[in-house]
């Protein structure tokens, strides 16, 4: 069977996975979030104290991520424990940048991505999937939106709970994983060339939603 893969790019915090969320619900696809993966992996890596590239490579053989769909949500389960609600913290995201550097971390992801897309209708989110993944996906979106802008919408995000860094320190950090996930020498983040660029910048979330599904709807017909 041929599936339908559309595949979503773009920086930490542009709502790729909010909004392919919103988009796979109204189109009744599966959206798997690749982020979500490397956060798994980084989780394991500072649980078992290996981030650093050497010490997780040789490790990478016990790391068992796996992705499980209950009612259309995406869980990630790492060696057999759902570890979706242990995965979102400022550490993790660090953890999970490190990891996602590392050739055999990525290797493995790569052929677990493409078998979930050969087998289903997805959208899949990330940052090497129109690159890489899936280089003959049926749309590919780059979704961006200005540092500062992404660095906002985080702040007004976390602004309610404790502990919420100021907004200074979140903006560097997603400077700092831009930086990381476009400087990296293996699959680096970049728009593809047949790739359409959506810029969240002054759109709201709706906006976007109703925009990328519109791309898709009419790429399918
Ligand atoms: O998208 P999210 O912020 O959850 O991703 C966490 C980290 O995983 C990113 O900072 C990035 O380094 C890495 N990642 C990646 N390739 C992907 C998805 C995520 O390198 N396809």
């Amino acid at each position: 069977m041929k599936t339908i893969n559309i595949a979503i790019d773009g920086p930490s915090g542009a709502g790729k996975s909010s909004i392919s969320k919103a988009v796979a619900a109204d189109l009744g696809f599966i959206h798997v979030d690749t982020g979500a993966m490397y956060r798994a992996i980084g989780l394991y890596a500072l649980r078992h104290a290996c981030t650093e590239p050497d010490a997780i490579t040789a490790q990478i053989d016990k790391v068992d991520v796996e992705l499980k769909f209950i009612a259309g949500a995406q869980r990630v389960m790492l060696c057999g424990e759902d570890v979706s609600d242990y995965i979102r913290s400022p550490e993790v995201s660090m953890a999970a940048s490190a990891v996602a550097a590392v050739p055999a971390v990525r290797e493995r992801m790569l052929d677990l991505q493409k078998k979930i897309a050969s087998e289903n209708n997805i959208i899949m989110d990330g940052r090497d999937i129109g690159t890489v993944v899936l280089p003959h996906a049926d749309l590919k979106i780059f979704l961006t939106a200005s540092a500062e802008e992404r660095a906002s919408r985080r702040y007004l995000e976390l602004r309610e709970k404790p502990n919420c860094p100021p907004y200074e320190e979140i903006l560097k950090d997603i400077e700092q994983r831009d930086y990381n996930d476009t400087h990296r020498e293996i699959a680096p983040l970049r728009q593809a060339e047949d790739a359409v660029l959506v810029d969240s910048s002054h759109m709201g979330f709706n906006e976007v939603v109703e925009h990328i599904t519109d791309l898709i709807r009419e790429k399918l017909d």
